[in-house]
């Protein structure tokens, strides 16, 4: 059952997991992009642990929707409005207390708004190369957190086509994607708090 105490929980873990590792975020942003994604994800975040209490005592779909319009507000650059489009696309289409399938089919269609949103494709050096396979490891009998890991790693080698990455072209090649890597740790965070509860 995820009631408020576990909706506490996944939201504090996930938030908190992501803020521990800014400055890795922005050493990887600092190799590919601008260097704020750390500080974004983080100011983004604390937003939301801000708000802890009040998110958790949301049903999730709600929690969700009330993340994802604080992340579009707060986080910035081009992964907020992404990250927040997630969010508010997992609260519409998730059920209070969905199943493994539920979230598999939740994430398949946030996943297609954030294409949407950001005019990007699997391939492209990007979140997306994370949040895809994470959705294919749910529909079936994967591990999210061990497919998110090798996938953020799987970003190295390729060649950056989406965001500010694809400015330096073959030079994005040889560095993990900044967005890749926050959604690895998103992914890990929630696995293991859903693990707990589950
Ligand atoms: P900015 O690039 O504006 O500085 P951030 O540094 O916060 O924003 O976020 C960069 C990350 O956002 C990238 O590493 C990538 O994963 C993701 N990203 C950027 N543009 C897109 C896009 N069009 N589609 C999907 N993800 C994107
Ligand atoms: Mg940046």
């Amino acid at each position: 059952m995820l009631d408020q105490t576990a909706r506490r929980a996944l939201i504090e873990t996930a938030a908190r997991r992501v803020i521990d590792h800014a400055d890795e975020l922005t050493t990887l942003d600092q190799a590919i992009g601008d260097g704020d994604h750390g500080i974004n994800m983080k100011r983004g975040l604390e937003a939301v642990l801000a708000d802890l209490d009040g998110l958790a005592a949301k049903p999730l779909p709600e929690a969700l929707k009330a993340i994802g319009m604080t992340l579009v507000m707060k986080v910035g650059g081009a992964s907020g409005p992404l990250y927040g489009t997630l969010a508010m696309t997992l609260g519409k289409e998730l059920p209070e207390d969905p199943s493994r399938a539920d979230i598999a089919r939740a994430l398949g269609a946030a996943i297609a708004a954030v294409k949407a949103r950001g005019k990007s494709e699997v391939g492209q050096k990007t979140m997306l190369d994370v949040l895809a396979p994470v959705a294919e490891a749910l529909a079936q009998t994967g591990d999210p957190a061990e497919a998110a890991s090798a996938a953020a790693d799987a970003t190295i080698p390729m060649k950056a086509i989406r965001g500010r990455a694809s400015f330096l072209g073959e030079r994005s090649i040889g560095h993990m994607d900044p967005g890749a890597r926050s959604s690895a740790l998103l992914v890990a965070a929630i696995a293991e708090i859903a693990g707990h509860s589950a």
